[in-house]
């Protein structure tokens, strides 16, 4: 079979459908813009809901092609998630987090967390605890301010394995988020033995929090729940006052959204760390 290798690869590559074949040049494309460092970060204010003081901050991943528009993580990520680039791509993206967050610290500005997206494919892999372990001992960026966002699909895949890399990552020092609460399928009896210190509210609920009863129920009641848990709670994607009032009266602790900052570079937000600890 191994002779064949090349042969066979030939043949399907040219039955291959269009879609596919250019997913297959664009994980090309991707492999090399790792090498090439053409990918970059940039992040988000996290906000306390009561103070307006800053947080911390959500690395969010981006493609800069030379010479071409900034290519968004969601044209990206699902594309290296198949292909398994995002093993590398998620390494690159929690070291340069953590060597950033470390460049603030020594740079004088205030202790923050650093929130830090994981993908399925990485909270699976064999070493996850390893390579966390490994990236703080190398960056010297604190364990308990680097906060690892997971989803629920990621946690309820394999329940039972799931609380045994959680609690080994606990053990590390680091917080653990879930991302997107409320689009998955969590169970209550999972959530409570998951060792999470956050949950983030998807911004699809916050979208509707204006007209529709539903997704005011449901922020109401994830906001409930999370203090009966003893968790953090954090509002994605807030756009207008009327949302932050909405999350602010029901005791949200956190937000993040366009209303008070949109993800950018780190120099901006190292700028604007400054004006504020000033
Ligand atoms: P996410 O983790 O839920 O990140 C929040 C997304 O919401 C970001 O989109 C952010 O720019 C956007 N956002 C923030 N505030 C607002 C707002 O007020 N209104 C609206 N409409 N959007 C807002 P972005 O940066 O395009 O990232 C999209 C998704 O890509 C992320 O969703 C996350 O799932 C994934 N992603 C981004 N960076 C990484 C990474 O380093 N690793 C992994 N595995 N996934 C990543
Ligand atoms: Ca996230
Ligand atoms: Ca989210
Ligand atoms: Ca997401």
């Amino acid at each position: 079979a191994k002779q064949e290798g090349r042969n066979t690869f030939r043949f399907h590559t040219q039955a291959l459908s269009s879609a596919a074949s250019e997913r297959l040049s664009l994980d090309t494309r991707l492999r090399r813009a790792l090498i090439d460092s053409e990918f970059i970060l940039h992040y988000q204010l996290l906000i306390n809901v009561n103070t307006g003081q800053f947080a911390g901050v959500e690395a969010l991943v981006r493609w800069q092609p030379p010479g071409e528009d900034m290519v968004p993580p969601g044209k990206f990520i699902p594309i290296a998630e198949e292909t398994g680039l995002i093993v590398p791509l998620g390494e690159w993206v929690l070291r340069t987090a953590c060597k950033q967050g470390r460049a603030w610290l020594d740079a004088g500005l205030p202790a923050m967390i650093v929130a830090v997206n994981l993908s399925g494919r990485q909270f699976q892999s064999a070493d996850v605890v390893a390579l966390v372990r490994q990236v703080l001992a190398n960056t010297g960026f604190p364990a308990q301010y680097l906060e690892l966002e997971l989803t629920e699909g990621m946690l309820m895949d394999n329940a039972k394995h799931s609380i045994a890399t959680l609690n080994a990552l606990k053990d590390l020092g680091v917080r653990l988020s879930i991302d997107d609460f409320g689009t998955g399928y969590s169970s209550l009896a999972y959530l409570k033995q998951f060792p999470i210190d956050k949950l983030k509210i998807d911004q699809s609920f916050i979208r509707g929090l204006v007209d529709d009863d539903n997704d005011r129920e449901i922020t109401a009641t994830i906001i409930a729940m999370s203090h009966i848990l003893k968790l953090d709670v954090l509002a994605e994607g807030v756009e207008t006052e009327q949302q932050l009032d909405f999350v602010r009266q029901h005791g949200c602790d956190y937000y993040q959204g366009y209303l008070s900052h949109r993800p950018e570079p780190a120099a901006l937000v190292e700028q604007r760390l400054r004006d504020r600890a000033s």
